[in-house]
């Protein structure tokens, strides 16, 4: 049990945006530092190791396991081809049952409307639920930007909220750190400096926090798991009933969800029940499934809202190839058997979704590719993923189609400009010659006995490191020729 000195606040504001990533690199370069944290890296292989034992035992229970995953495959397929008909049927439905629906083309969009609708309610604090789609749209720098305080209330992410870190773990988002960091966390941000790390005392000390938190709260925030469009029912789906709580006691419930989460029926959930907990958790049903559709008088939320997210999927969906990325339900099972997520861990990735699912989706999300631009070769293409993935995701396949557009944009950039110049200058006799002494006089500080040795940084030097360029000779043939006395 664990004490409060008298005025002490359990919630100490909590700014860490300015601790996130402001400083985006590439995956190999992110991957560096990552290497050099042996602790990291052994908190991860640690935990990822007991979460792959854990799934391997209860999905070799189920003697049909392969059909549940075509069969869940063949539904979000279904939905995916006729995205647009099961939206305006969720919306539908979603109204019908007494909620509101809000389209939001990107985060900016879907920012704006949240900041909205909580300000309308006169508060300035909110308590969320574990969201990935959240952390996509960075909402919890948005509301703090607008003077909102964002509660985290599932432990993991309360963690890394207090230590203003990003999450690096789809599922655990903490999973980067040990229980003596969490103490210490604990002990700095909710005023305890006796707690131990025992797990139990922990737990205590972040009950007691959230609850309050719980009791006070007129509007919560929740992402979703899968929303059915005939019913117009959310569902979310977590383990320690936070979630619950938040989507029960409060007046108000916002819930963003990215639009690829919709399902065409309410009994599809059947398949996806089978598949999610096992493939997440290692266990055979979640403790806590949450499910409402709209809002019911004296029972809950009395108010409800839907921000229905695009934030670059219809770009993902217009591409036959990649689509099958959107059928991912947020599982982690490919994170956790993927080679190179387990030595780099998730901050590396610069992105909500890590490991092998964030090197597909989120480089087909972004509109800027820049740094992630590098994430489809975060991969040794061994193929664990998809052999583990509940909805089929062939993401080898499709890392290899995301590095063949990197590969077309790079030609299009730099060898593309180079090949345009090189054409101008020989499209002529005379551009061809004037070229051939620019390049005689400027090779001259280069060169060394007949070859190029320095190139000059950028693409050439990386191209020239593993190459033998010959330098231009001092005189062309026809130089040559000319020079003949004996020529006829
Ligand atoms: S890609 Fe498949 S295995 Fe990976 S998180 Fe998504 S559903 Fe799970």
């Amino acid at each position: 049990m664990v004490g409060r000195k008298p005025g002490d606040s359990w919630l100490k504001p909590v700014t860490g945006a300015a601790a996130r990533d402001a400083r985006p690199e590439s995956f190999p370069q992110a991957a560096v530092a990552a290497l050099a944290n042996p602790r990291v890296r052994a908190n991860i292989r640690h935990a990822t190791t007991s979460i792959r034992s854990k799934r391997a035992a209860v999905v070799a229970e189920v003697p049909d396991w392969d059909l549940l995953r075509i069969a869940a495959a063949a539904i979000k397929d279904e939905t995916l081809t006729s995205l647009d008909a099961v939206l305006v049927e969720l919306e539908s439905s979603v109204k019908a049952a007494g909620g509101t629906v809000h389209w939001a083309r990107d985060a900016a969009e879907a920012n704006e409307i949240v900041i909205g609708l909580v300000r309308a309610e006169g508060v300035d604090e909110v308590v969320k639920v574990k969201s990935l789609a959240t952390d996509e749209i960075r909402l919890n720098e948005a509301l703090e930007g607008a003077g909102i305080q964002p509660i985290e209330t599932d432990l993991a992410e309360m963690i890394i909220q207090f230590a203003g870190e990003r999450p690096s773990h789809l599922l655990v988002p903490a999973i980067h750190k040990n229980r003596a960091e969490i103490r210490d966390l604990f002990r700095d941000r909710l005023g305890l400096p006796h707690l131990s790390e025992d797990p139990a005392e922990l737990a205590e000390a972040a009950r007691l926090h959230l609850r309050e938190a719980f009791l006070r709260a007129r509007v919560a925030i929740s992402g979703a798991n899968f929303a059915a469009a005939d019913t117009g029912t959310i569902c979310v789906v977590e383990s320690e009933g936070n979630g619950r709580m938040c989507t029960t006691l409060p007046e108000v419930l916002i819930t963003v969800m990215g639009i690829e989460k919709a399902i065409p029926r309410f009994r599809d959930l059947e398949v996806f029940m089978q598949l999610l907990p096992r493939s997440a958790t290692g266990e055979r049903m979640n403790p806590y499934t949450s499910m409402w559709t709209g809002v019911r008088q004296g029972d809950g939320p009395q108010t409800f809202h839907l921000v229905l997210l695009d934030a670059g999927r219809t770009r993902v969906l217009a591409d036959p190839a990649g689509r099958p990325a959107l059928r991912c339900i947020r599982c982690s099972a490919c994170i956790n058997v993927c080679p190179v997520y387990r030595q780099t861990g998730g901050h590396a990735y610069h992105s909500p979704y890590a490991g092998p699912i964030g090197a597909i989706l989120e480089p087909q999300l972004a509109r800027e590719k820049g740094a992630v631009a590098s994430l489809p070769f975060a991969s040794s293409l061994c193929g664990a993923c998809y052999d583990v993935c509940p909805v089929l995701i062939d993401i080898p396949s499709i890392l290899i189609h995301e590095r063949a557009k990197v590969v077309a944009r790079e030609r299009a950039g730099v060898e593309g400009r180079s090949l345009k110049l090189l054409g101008r200058a020989f499209a002529t006799r005379a551009g061809y010659e004037r070229a051939q002494r620019l390049g005689r006089s400027f090779q001259r500080p280069v060169t060394r006995d007949g070859w190029v040795t320095h190139f000059p940084p950028g693409p050439l030097a990386a191209w020239g490191r593993s190459r033998d360029l010959p330098a231009l000779p001092a005189q062309t043939f026809r130089e040559w020729w000319e020079s003949r006395d004996d020529r006829a």
